[in-house]
């Protein structure tokens, strides 16, 4: 069964969706989709031959050859228009890599029915690029796994204007406020705390660096306040 991280990913795959999972590696993700019949077609792009091959063997372990297809390609090269691809899966980068592969692959006037995006970190910069391409948020959701909070953004063609802090904190996030968002950032805030305490013990509270710290901190336990 899939990792919490990938099952919540996994949730958001509307049934009977044509799916792309680009940077799939083992290819968990999709091949689940298709074990438990949620979905019939997918393609598994890899930009590397060593977890293209992660790809083929799961293929075969799990005899899905005639509906998962494994496919070197930077990107959404991996996609053929054949394919008939609705929804697109990108899950377990970094949010600027993702970002690139998104504008490396973004045709204007062509979008996908759904994007579901889970960056590790940088989630603001994922947020920020569906904004300016043409994609509205219509979920978001955040899971700890494996001692890490990882974030998960669900989009469909619409327009988004976010302020700052939505871009940061989410905008469900900040609506719903769920305890989970409210740890990771809880942590985020005691994190900095530490990092002031010390330099405060190098006696250097009055430095940029000090300031800044101290308006992040502030900042965070502002909005979970
Ligand atoms: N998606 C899986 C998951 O969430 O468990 C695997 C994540 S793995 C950490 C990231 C994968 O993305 C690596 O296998 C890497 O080769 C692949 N990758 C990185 N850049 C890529 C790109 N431009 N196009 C396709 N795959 C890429």
């Amino acid at each position: 069964s899939l990792s919490p991280r990938l099952a919540l990913v996994a949730s958001f795959v509307p049934a009977q969706a044509r799916l792309a999972d680009i940077g799939s590696d083992h290819a968990y993700l999709p091949a689940h989709l298709l074990l438990t019949g949620k979905i019939s077609f997918a393609v598994a792009g890899e930009v590397a031959a060593g977890p293209l091959e992660n790809v083929q063997h799961e293929i075969e372990r799990t005899h899905l050859s005639e509906t998962l297809i494994g496919r070197l390609g930077d990107g959404f090269a991996a996609i053929e228009p054949a394919d008939k691809i609705d929804t697109v899966t990108i899950a377990g980068m970094g949010g600027r890599l993702i970002a690139e592969i998104l504008t490396a692959g973004h045709t204007p006037g062509k979008q996908y029915q759904r994007l579901i995006l889970q960056p590790n970190i940088d989630v603001d910069v994922v947020r920020t690029w569906l904004q300016d391409n043409g994609y509205a948020l219509i979920d978001e959701t955040m899971v700890f796994d494996d001692n890490h909070y990882y974030e998960v953004l669900v989009a469909e063609p619409g327009v988004t204007k976010f302020t700052t802090r939505q871009l940061k904190f989410g905008p469900f996030n900040l609506a719903r406020r769920p305890e989970v968002w409210q740890a990771r950032w809880q942590q985020e805030a005691d994190r900095i705390h530490t990092i002031m305490t010390q330099l405060a013990a190098a006696e250097k509270t009055a430095t940029p660096a000090y300031h800044a710290y101290q308006a992040a901190r502030d900042h965070i336990l502002e909005v979970l306040a």
